[in-house]
C-alpha cells in the first residue's frame, strides 16, 4: 500500500520573509556626519565635540561648544582623548578654524579634558 507523499518536497520550503512596513524605514533621517579635526575619520554630528574660536582681547581663543550652537566656523573632535592629542600634534583645530597664527588652545583643552573625565566616571 503506498501513500501519497507529495507533501513532502513543499516542507520547510517557504522561505521567511520578513516584512517590514515600508513606512518605517522611510522615517529615519539620516544623521548629519562631520569629520573629526582629529583622526579624520567621520562621526555623527550629534556624538562629536564642536570647537569655535571666539576673539578675547582681540587673538583668537578656542572653546569647547557645549551645545554646538555658537555661530560661525566649527572643528569637530570625537569625545576620546586620543582624538584630542592628534588635533593638538597635527595642530589641526587651528586649521580647521582657518585660523593663522598662534591660537590659545589651552582653555579648549582643559574644557575638553574636563568633560571626558565627567563621562568615564
Ligand atoms: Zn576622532
Amino acid at each position: 500500500m503506498t501513500v501519497g507523499r507529495a507533501a513532502e518536497d513543499q516542507e520547510g520550503r517557504l522561505d521567511v520573509i520578513e516584512r517590514r512596513p515600508p513606512a518605517a524605514r522611510d522615517v529615519v533621517r539620516p544623521e548629519p556626519v562631520r569629520t573629526c579635526t582629529g583622526c579624520r575619520r567621520r562621526g555623527a554630528r550629534s556624538v562629536l565635540l564642536r570647537l569655535v574660536a571666539v576673539e578675547v582681547d582681540g587673538a583668537p581663543v578656542v572653546v569647547l561648544d557645549h551645545d554646538r550652537t555658537m555661530p560661525g566656523r566649527g572643528a569637530w573632535l570625537h569625545p576620546d582623548l586620543s582624538c584630542l592629542e592628534l588635533a593638538l600634534r597635527r595642530s589641526a583645530v587651528a586649521r580647521s578654524l582657518h585660523l593663522a597664527g598662534p591660537v590659545d588652545l589651552t582653555g579648549m583643552v582643559e574644557q575638553v579634558r574636563a568633560l571626558l573625565n565627567g563621562m568615564v566616571e
